[in-house]
Order: C-alpha cells, then sequence, then structure tokens
C-alpha cells in the first residue's frame, strides 16, 4: 500500500497485480479504502492466474469471486484473461461485464503469431478492450503488431503491445497504432513483464504523451543495444529543439529483420553501432565518398525519395574535440587500433593535414589501414621513442570495469591523450594520462559530437551539444552509482520475489 501510495501522484492510471499478494481477498477491503482515497486514479485490478502467465495459483471460480468483489470494492476496471472467459458460463461473464468495465486479454510469451485467430476467439466475449500482448523475437513483430492494432481499433477499443526487449517499437508507437493505452513498469527494476521500460521512461525520454501520427521516427540499431545511451542523449536533443521526433533502441538480431521494419516503420534516420557500421554500408543505396573510404556507416538518412543514404559522423566526433583545443595541420597523433573508429580517425584527420600514426595489436591490419589512409605505421616497440601531439585510443582497452590501459606509462609522451572509450568516464588510460599530467579528452565528447552531427543531418538544425552533453553526463553518473551500489550488495532489486510482491505496473492513458 505505501507502494502504491508513492506512485499515485504522478501516475493517473494504474493496475494493481492481486495476483503478486498471498491473499488477494483478504486485501480487498484496504484496497477498497485505497481506491475510495483516490477518485482521481483510474484502476485496473488483475489477478492473472499461473497457467497465463501470472501468480495466482486458485482456481477461475475463485479468480471470478475476487474481480467481482475488486468492482465492488470500485476497481473501474477489471482485467481478465480469454482462457478463463472461455471456461466461464455465459452469465457469469455478462455479470461480471455488467458489475466493471473489462479488459479482456490474451498472452503469448513465446511469440507474435495468429494474431488475428485469437482476435476472432476473443471478440466472441463481450468486453470494454481487448488485450492482445505478444512477445517480439524480432523487430518486425512490432511491424505485425501494429498492422494488427490499424486494423481493429476502428471497430474495437483495442490494446497491444510487444514484450521483449525487440518490443519497444510497439510500446512506443503502439498508441499512433491505435492502441487505446500502453503498459510500463512503475519504477526500475519493478517491470511486471519482459521488455517493460519504466513509466517515467516512456513519458519523460520516450515522450509517449506528445507521440502522434506526424512524428518522425528514428533510432540506435545494434546488436546488443539495451545499454546505449543514443535514445536519452538524441530524445532530450529533439525535445530541446521541439523537433516532433522519437528517438527508439532497436535491437536488431540481424541486418535483414531491421531492413524489413524500416519498410513499413517510415524510420527517417537511423544511427548505426556494433556490430552493423560495415555491414549497413553494403545494404544502402548511397553514401558519401569518405564514408566509403573508411568503410563503415553509423548514420542513416531517408532521403526525400524514400531511399536510405549512409554517412559517417565518428570522423566528426573525432576531429571536432580536437580542433576546438589546437590547429590539425602538421600535429602529430598517434592512433591505437585499426578498427573502425581508427579507420574514421585515420581518414578524417590525415583530411586535415595531421601527421598520422597507427598501431595496432595486430600489425597487418594496422599496416594495411596506414597504407589505404596514406598514413605512417609504427611498431609498438618503437611508440615510446616518440613524442606525439595527441595519443588516441580507438581500442575497446579499459572499457567496461576492465582495469587494463591499451598503452604503459612510458608510452604517454604526448599533450593530449584523447580515450574514445567513454565508460567508465576515468579509465585507467586516463588515470596514468593525469598522473603524468598530461591534457585529457574524455570519449564522451567523441559521443557527443558524432550525435551532434547525426542530428544536424536529421534536421538541419544546430544540434543543442550543452543538453546533449549533460544528459549524458548525468546518465553515465547514475549508471555508475547503480554498479557501484550492486557491488555493494546494496541494491539492484529484481522484479523477482520481494520486490515482485508490490504491485507495480503504471499504465499510460492516452
Ligand atoms: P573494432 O572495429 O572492433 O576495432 C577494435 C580495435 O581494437 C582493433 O584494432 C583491435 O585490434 C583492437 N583491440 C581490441 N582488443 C584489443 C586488446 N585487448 N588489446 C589491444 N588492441 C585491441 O571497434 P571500433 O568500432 O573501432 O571501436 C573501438 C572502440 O572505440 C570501442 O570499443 C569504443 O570504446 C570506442 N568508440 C567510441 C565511440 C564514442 O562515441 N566515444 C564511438 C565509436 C567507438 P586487432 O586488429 O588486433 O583485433
Amino acid at each position: 500500500m505505501e507502494r502504491a501510495e508513492s506512485l499515485v501522484r504522478d501516475n493517473p492510471f494504474i493496475e494493481l497485480r492481486l495476483d503478486y499478494l498471498a491473499q488477494p481477498l483478504a486485501a480487498l477491503p484496504k484496497l477498497k479504502s485505497f481506491v475510495e482515497l483516490h477518485p482521481e486514479v483510474t484502476f485496473i485490478a488483475t489477478c492473472r492466474r499461473v497457467v497465463n502467465g501470472g501468480k495466482f495459483k486458485g482456481s477461475i471460480a475463485n479468480q471470478l469471486t475476487i474481480l467481482r468483489k475488486a468492482a465492488d470494492a470500485g476497481f473501474p476496471l477489471v482485467d481478465l484473461e480469454l482462457q478463463s472467459a472461455e471456461s466461464m458460463k455465459e452469465a457469469e461473464l455478462r455479470d461480471l461485464w455488467d458489475r466493471v468495465g473489462l479488459i479482456l486479454s490474451y498472452h503469448n510469451f513465446r511469440g507474435t503469431k495468429k494474431l488475428d485467430e485469437t482476435f476472432a476467439q476473443m471478440s466472441k466475449y463481450p468486453a470494454d478492450f481487448y488485450k492482445v500482448v505478444s512477445t517480439a523475437t524480432n523487430l518486425y513483430d512490432n511491424v505485425v503488431m501494429m498492422k494488427f492494432l490499424e486494423k481493429n481499433s476502428g471497430r474495437h477499443e483495442m490494446v497491444g503491445v510487444c514484450m521483449g526487449e525487440q518490443g519497444i517499437i510497439s510500446r512506443v508507437l503502439g498508441v499512433r497504432a491505435g492502441s487505446v493505452f500502453t503498459f510500463a513498469a512503475a519504477t526500475k527494476g519493478e517491470e511486471t513483464a519482459p521488455g517493460q521500460v519504466t513509466a517515467s521512461d516512456l513519458r519523460d525520454v520516450y515522450r509517449i504523451e506528445m507521440v502522434e501520427q506526424a512524428t518522425q521516427v528514428y533510432g540506435v540499431v545494434g546488436d546488443p543495444i539495451a545499454h546505449s545511451l543514443s535514445p536519452v542523449m538524441m530524445n532530450a536533443a529533439f525535445r530541446r529543439e521541439t523537433v516532433n521526433a522519437v528517438y527508439l533502441a532497436l535491437h536488431a538480431k540481424t541486418l535483414k529483420d531491421l531492413l524489413a521494419c524500416v519498410q513499413h516503420i517510415p524510420i527517417r534516420g537511423l544511427s548505426v553501432t556494433m556490430p552493423y557500421k560495415q555491414e549497413m554500408l553494403d545494404a544502402l543505396e548511397n553514401s558519401d565518398a569518405l564514408t566509403r573510404q573508411i568503410g563503415s556507416c553509423n548514420t542513416v538518412v531517408r532521403g526525400a525519395d524514400g531511399k536510405l543514404y549512409g554517412f559517417n559522423t565518428d570522423v566528426a566526433g573525432i576531429v571536432v574535440p580536437l580542433e576546438q583545443r589546437m590547429s590539425l595541420a602538421g600535429a602529430k597523433i598517434l592512433i591505437v587500433g585499426a578498427g573502425g573508429a581508427a579507420r574514421a580517425a585515420a581518414f578524417g584527420l590525415k583530411a586535415r593535414g595531421a601527421e598520422v600514426h597507427i598501431t595496432n595489436r595486430t600489425p597487418q591490419r594496422g599496416q594495411t589501414l596506414a597504407r589505404q589512409a596514406k598514413t605512417k605505421y609504427l611498431k609498438r616497440t618503437d611508440v615510446a621513442k616518440q613524442q606525439f601531439d595527441v595519443i588516441i585510443n580507438a581500442t575497446p582497452v579499459g572499457m567496461n570495469g576492465s582495469k587494463q590501459s591499451p598503452l604503459e606509462e612510458k608510452e604517454l609522451n604526448t599533450k593530449y591523450v584523447f580515450d574514445l572509450v567513454y565508460t567508465p568516464a576515468e579509465t585507467k588510460l586516463v588515470k596514468m594520462a593525469r598522473a603524468k599530467n598530461i591534457q585529457v579528452i574524455p570519449g564522451l565528447e567523441m559521443f557527443v559530437q558524432q550525435g551532434a552531427r547525426q542530428f544536424e543531418i536529421w534536421t538541419g538544425k544546430p544540434a543543442p551539444i550543452a543538453e546533449m552533453a549533460y544528459v549524458v553526463i548525468k546518465a553515465l553518473e547514475r549508471r555508475a552509482a547503480e554498479e557501484a551500489a550492486e557491488e555493494n550488495g546494496l541494491e539492484k532489486k529484481s522484479p523477482s520475489k520481494k520486490t515482485a510482491r508490490k504491485p507495480a505496473k503504471a499504465a499510460r492513458k492516452r
């Protein structure tokens, strides 16, 4: 009750999962007082049975009793599964429907299949809302769900969403396709369905309340993608510049799946991340010469002709922070690494007149890049003998808790170290550089600048760089605090057991 009380202020539409209570019936008198105390809130009572993916172990008759009592207690809406409705007498179902608003629901925890057949079965029964929840096993399942909603929402009050990390498109765009409302977790760690985002993220990051037909859709595609900070940064930029657009995290297991999805959802632009930067280039209609030289594309835009065009804004991500500090013509720069980021750095810096050197774990790959970009290859054993203006780390060494550095202390003979790694902010390399009084350019600057350039390509407006940097820094601080708390064993509630008992699913009414 305390948790529910803390939620009602910000959430005028709340589902209480009575099946998470040990004794739902015994709780109803208290719930009645609570509902009466909050007439401004629309409450849904749900008591989902175990066989249908819930926690309630009782019979259908007991479930019906609980939902009836919930109706009598003042809940304006109850949720009943199709499977329970099928086992009830017609008169019992009609009686429930007479008492209370009825959401008839169907959940598929394995896939998004046979939606029409399921709905044909559901529509035999009377209900105020028909709720179909499936699981997205690929991005295209979102398209299937949205087409289903578009088809049926003219004749019925539909609610539809895909669960799973790949279902985010349907959570944000489902309302646009005709879902009357959607579901979100009350707070982080209290998700009651896989892939659920929090109500505050749906509102504040994805701005679901303003998503409408004219809203342009953008996204970041990769595998994995859950930890990407691009949605936080780019949605903040759209909000700041009042661009009617939403930016989603698209977890594509294959590029083919993404491209099929892009055909049906009019996605205006994409940020591309690992592992698709090269593959994407081959799939595009066209791209600029520098992007083709680099051989990797991190930005896609849909042209006025409907075709997809590729760009590489990693170059700007590297060049702009350096140009803000020095003239690149003649600057002596060492790039450590020969992958996608190193290629963007090598071609971009060479074009600005810098004297570029490359070293790499696999010498042959480094030598190939040096030859292609018309720069120099430096043997690792020679690095310590040289003095540089800038050393750029374009390897993942130092990322995510790895306490390693790509170079040794004696090799850091430079004015600046630019570590492209930005999680964590203080890598071993950064610490070593600071200890030697070397100036540090954090990887965050690249992240913000490459995103800023994307924003400009997509919208034609200058990017709100300060705002973008601010939200990313805040998100990184939150993440670091969560990780520290987790390491100390203090936090990180799982949705299981203790926390899951606390009813928690705030629904967003449109
Ligand atoms: P990539 O294409 O996979 O290339 C990775 C490079 O790092 C390769 O040259 C590889 O050497 C080298 N490498 C990998 N593990 C190593 C190790 N343990 N020791 C020494 N060298 C190692 O990756 P990428 O796309 O270029 O990205 C590289 C890093 O840049 C990412 O991990 C990320 O941290 C950073 N990045 C940051 C931004 C940003 O916005 N700040 C954007 C893009 C990338 P081999 O050739 O020997 O395999």
